[in-house]
């Protein structure tokens, strides 16, 4: 047994050391930030707060919160609270709209990264005996080079090989053998798809866990993966503004939420419109706080993740619920409030149909109009007529009318049709015109 293999000291610690570390962490980031960080200055004097005012860790509901747009005005590197010959790395996130946001890192937070992708590793059942393939992209995304770094620093063998080329994938798991798989579970299903082309049994593959995020999924994924895989799926959380991967993991003892490492990361839960914290349980959007960033700190940042904190289970640390959905994926059709994952979990019930889907929103008049394309079980393929096909749409329509309460056309599709992915999935294509 490698020496990282066993828990570290704070991971069973009381909830007392643990608020003991976490003020004390907290109060030297907010100092920090303050001092080096003139934005971060900036925004504290205007909001009429300084670093002394935090006395306990409720006190940080005074501090202004860090968005997305903090760091874009700031691109590329005016958030660093270290001069850049102290920057070993940096990354950024994808991007969507505008700019990509950039972040930093000292060989400090290299290190504390590493460690926590080692941990979270560990927490899902890896070993420092384990082979692990990494199927998340490398590059300028934090997914890659996290798991990547995480798997060393635990002792384990790391494969890297990174996203794309689905037949070289399932050669490379046929040959080497990897225990651990770390991948978006939408490309895990990809990874499925194409070791039944090749007429494998993905069942009877080696991998034993398999580590999946960086995009909301559902329960019914998750049955689905580990019945096509023979793994067991767990779920993970991270965000580049605040490391990359590495922020929460969910542990096989609770497979009902993350364990969020609470001494690296401080959570809050606020409502996302008034922006005030609710209480432990109800759902709202994340908020984020760093304790051990160097390079650089964040502090309140709104993660437009929506989810709730959950008490402590197999850790002392809190956990968080499975992420329903981001405040910006969110859907409006006709008054309603849609996610992308509250259809998925929908189209999971129907037995027929595969887990492979994409949401259009149009708005041809006044309206918005919502069509789910959504594929046949593989086993149907040309089983089905015409009929049973729209016999198929009608139950999925009625399903989503009933589950979700809207109305949607649903066009069932041929097995392959829709664009697989090799990272994060698409699930919405957004054909509204424009204001
Ligand atoms: P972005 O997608 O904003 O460019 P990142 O690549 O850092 O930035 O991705 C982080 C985001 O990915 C999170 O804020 C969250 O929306 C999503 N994400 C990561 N892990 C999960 C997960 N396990 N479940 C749901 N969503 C996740």
């Amino acid at each position: 047994m490698g020496t990282r293999d066993q828990l570290e000291p704070i991971e069973t610690a009381s909830r007392d050391t643990l608020a003991a570390l976490q003020i004390e962490r907290l109060k030297k980031t907010l100092h920090t930030a303050y001092e080096r960080v003139p934005h971060y200055r900036k925004k504290f004097a205007a909001a009429g707060v300084h670093p002394s005012d935090l006395k306990e860790l409720s006190d940080l509901a005074r501090f202004p919160f860090t968005g997305k747009d903090d760091l874009r005005q700031n691109y590329p590197f005016g958030m660093f609270a270290v001069p850049m010959d102290d920057i070993v790395r940096v990354h950024a996130s994808s991007g969507t709209t505008g700019k990509p946001t950039v972040v930093g890192y000292t060989q400090g937070d290299i290190d504390t990264w590493s460690s926590l992708m080692a941990r979270s590793i560990r927490a899902a059942g890896g070993r420092s005996s384990d082979k692990i393939h990494v199927a998340y992209g490398y590059g300028l995304f934090t997914g890659g080079l996290g798991a990547h770094y995480g798997g060393e620093y635990l002792g384990a063998t790391v494969i890297p090989v990174s996203g794309g080329f689905t037949e070289r994938q399932v050669q490379l798991i046929v040959d080497f053998r990897p225990d651990v798989i770390m991948v978006t579970p939408s490309y895990m299903l990809a990874i499925a798809d194409e070791f039944e082309r090749q007429g494998f049994a993905a069942s009877d593959c080696s991998l034993r866990i398999g580590i999946f995020g960086a995009e909301p999924w559902t329960e019914s994924m998750r049955a689905e993966i580990e019945r096509r895989m023979g793994l067991q799926a767990l779920n993970h959380y991270g965000l580049s503004e605040l490391i990359g991967p590495g922020v929460a993991q969910e542990c096989p003892e609770s497979r009902d939420g993350m364990t969020l490492w609470e001494d690296h990361f401080f959570p809050e839960i606020v409502d996302p419109d008034s922006g005030r914290v609710v209480p432990d349980g109800k759902s709202g959007e994340l908020v984020l706080t760093s304790l051990t960033k160097e390079a650089m700190p964040v502090i309140r940042y709104r993660t437009r993740d929506l989810t709730r904190l959950l008490p402590p289970a197999a850790r002392p640390m809190r956990r968080i619920a499975r992420i329903t959905g981001r405040s910006d994926d969110m859907l409006i059709i006709r008054g309603v409030n849609v996610f992308p994952s509250q259809i998925e979990a929908v189209l999971g019930r129907e037995p027929q149909l595969a887990p492979h889907y994409l949401l259009e929103v149009r708005r041809p008049h006044t309206l918005d109009e919502l069509e789910v394309l959504v594929e046949m079980r593989p086993e149907l393929s040309g089983k089905l007529n015409a009929e049973q096909i729209v016999a198929l749409a009608q139950k999925a329509e009625h399903l989503i009318k009933g589950y979700v309460g809207i109305t949607a056309t649903v066009r069932v599709l041929e097995p392959g049709t829709v664009e697989r992915s090799q990272g994060k999935a698409k699930r919405v294509v957004d054909r509204r015109p424009k204001t």
